[in-house]
């Protein structure tokens, strides 16, 4: 199943058509993506039964950010041993965790808007929390997980790398710095959730490439590791961390100006289309 937002509301995704889902549904599941995610288990059964070759015709413009307020976002860094090789950081033990605050979220076809500095690009895959859950082990994370959905974790670097105790969080949080969609997809939807093609392109050059199963920590570590700290909750997202081939690691060093644009794209879920503003 795809799941996602039409001009903000709920909607059902197939092939260039959806089906909205308070309509359809006559009221019994919101308009609002968050309260849906907040029932996911009962809207997953609903959605079973709908006919998709009933739906209308959407633009890919149309698609809005599919999780637009979560309670939490959680994001990992260094979790592709190729990208902290280009960083120059060393490999944490534990899987090294920051926020974006979701004030910078924005939709799959949303401008980027660039501040003063050095804007960089860095394609993720993202996990989106479908239940209330703590201490959840490896081999239960798949259930509490809504599905899988790409982002984009635009970084301002020089804030980020300030001073001797870095400004992961603030860095990668400016408005619209956090790019998701375009939909939400299960797990049931692809032959193996955890090894799926993920790149970059900044205008029609491949600058990123890799596979999700090069991910240090997969997603199921992560839900385990971050559900023994902190209580997840339906709609929080998890962005995974990036692979190699970010600005901040070319010689020399290239970042975002105006105009460019960044197309995120995961096999199996979609593409993201920001232009930088
Ligand atoms: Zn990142």
């Amino acid at each position: 199943m795809r799941f996602g937002a039409r001009h903000g509301r709920s909607c059902l995704i197939g092939e260039g058509c959806y089906l909205d889902v308070q309509d359809t549904s006559a009221g019994e599941f919101s308009e609002d993506p968050m309260e849906v995610l907040e029932r996911w288990s009962s809207f997953r059964e609903w959605a079973r039964s709908q006919d998709l070759a009933e739906g209308l015709p959407y633009q890919d413009r149309d698609l809005t950010c599919p999780v637009p307020a979560p309670g939490q976002i959680f994001a990992i860094g260094l979790n592709y041993r190729d990208h902290a090789v280009e960083s120059s950081m060393e490999i944490p033990d534990n899987p090294m965790v920051f926020t974006k605050y979701p004030s910078s979220l924005t939709g799959p076809r949303g401008d980027i808007h660039l501040v003063p500095g050095s804007c960089d690009w860095e394609v993720e895959m993202v996990a989106v929390i479908g239940e209330r859950a703590r201490n959840v082990s490896e081999d239960d994370a798949s259930q509490v997980l809504a599905g899988l959905t790409v982002g984009q974790d635009v970084s301002e670097r020089e804030l980020q790398l300030q001073g001797t105790n870095p400004q992961f969080s603030l860095g990668k949080s400016h408005r619209t710095f956090a790019p998701l969609g375009p939909c939400v997809v299960t797990l049931d939807e692809f032959d193996n959730p955890w090894d799926l093609g993920i790149r970059c392109e900044l205008n029609n050059v491949v600058v990123q490439e890799a596979r999700t199963s090069q991910l240090l920590n997969g997603v199921p570590a992560l839900v385990s590791y971050l559900s023994g700290v902190c209580e997840l909750r339906p709609g929080d997202l998890v962005f995974t961390g990036t692979p190699s081939g970010v600005g901040l690691g070319r010689t020399p060093p290239q970042y975002l100006d105006a105009g460019d644009v960044l197309v995120s794209t995961i096999d199996g879920i979609g593409s993201l289309v920001n232009q930088c503003v």
